[in-house]
């Protein structure tokens, strides 16, 4: 579960988010679309702790993201609070970001073995279970230099469910790749999103997967929800004319 109450984020003088409110589900799939600079990919960011919110409280599955429980008090988050809290949520990025000098069995296998402690046989055995799901059993000796970049990212993907989150976070994931690419890594989310109860936020300009795989979807504007919908709504009868025009510009 997420839950976003009153997040203000600002840069300098610029207010990214303004006083924003919403509760993702245990297990929703949700999509966060809208136009460039409204502020998607800051509400990931606030997520994985990259960044600090200015008002407001995050909460991810129970837990706040600046403030830990000490008995009964609350008291500021520290590193290790937030380490916890991290190894919860999985996030993919536009750019793979795989370690270049491992193999694809060692990126996927490094962060349980190393933050959590699974043993390297069992991470290996999970690794291989994996990659069959992402299509790239045969690829578990290559070095990520030799695949493409649907290939690559799915390695990414796989390498976030290896640490078994509760939350993945999905940032234009396909926006780097070459079109007839995307196809194989929708596909794969697809799949994610139908076969586990992984709570899922998606910042797309993938309209037609926005449509066809959330539960949800969230139009943002200026740092705004300015409509929260199911997709067959969101898209065919959008209660703005904002939200019009945007999917009539990108569609
Ligand atoms: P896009 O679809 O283009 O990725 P977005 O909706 O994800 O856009 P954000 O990346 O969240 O938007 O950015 C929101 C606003 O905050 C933008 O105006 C951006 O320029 C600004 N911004 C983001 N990160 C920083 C930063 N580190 N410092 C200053 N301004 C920033």
């Amino acid at each position: 579960m997420i839950r976003f109450s009153q997040v203000v984020k600002s840069y300098g003088d610029h207010v990214v988010l303004r006083d924003l409110d919403f509760t993702v589900a245990p297990g929703e799939f949700v999509s966060l679309i809208g136009p460039s600079g409204s502020g998607k990919t800051t509400i990931l960011r606030l997520l994985m702790t990259l960044e600090k919110v200015d008002g407001g409280t995050i909460e991810v599955c129970g837990d706040h993201l600046s403030h830990m429980k000490r008995g009964e008090k609350l008291v500021p988050a520290d590193e290790k609070y937030l380490r916890d809290v991290r190894k919860r949520i999985g996030m993919v990025f536009q750019q793979f970001n795989l370690f270049p000098n491992m193999n694809v069995l060692r990126n996927i296998t490094e962060a349980p073995v190393h933050a959590l402690g699974v043993p390297r046989d069992e991470a290996e055995a999970r690794a291989v279970e994996l990659l069959e799901m992402v299509g790239l059993a045969d690829k578990k000796d290559a070095h990520p230099t030799k695949l493409s970049g649907g290939q690559q990212q799915r390695v990414a993907i796989a390498r976030a469910l290896a640490m078994r989150p509760d939350v993945l976070l999905l940032d234009e994931v396909t926006s780097a790749l070459d079109p007839e690419l995307v196809a194989d890594v929708l596909r794969v989310l697809r799949e994610i999103a139908t076969s586990t109860d992984i709570t899922i936020l998606c910042v797309t300009h993938e309209m037609q997967f926005a449509r066809d795989v959330s539960d949800r979807v969230m139009m943002f504007d200026e740092g705004r929800v300015l409509e929260d919908a199911a997709p067959e709504k969101l898209f065919n009868d959008p209660e703005h004319d904002r939200t019009r025009r945007f999917l009539k510009a990108v569609i």
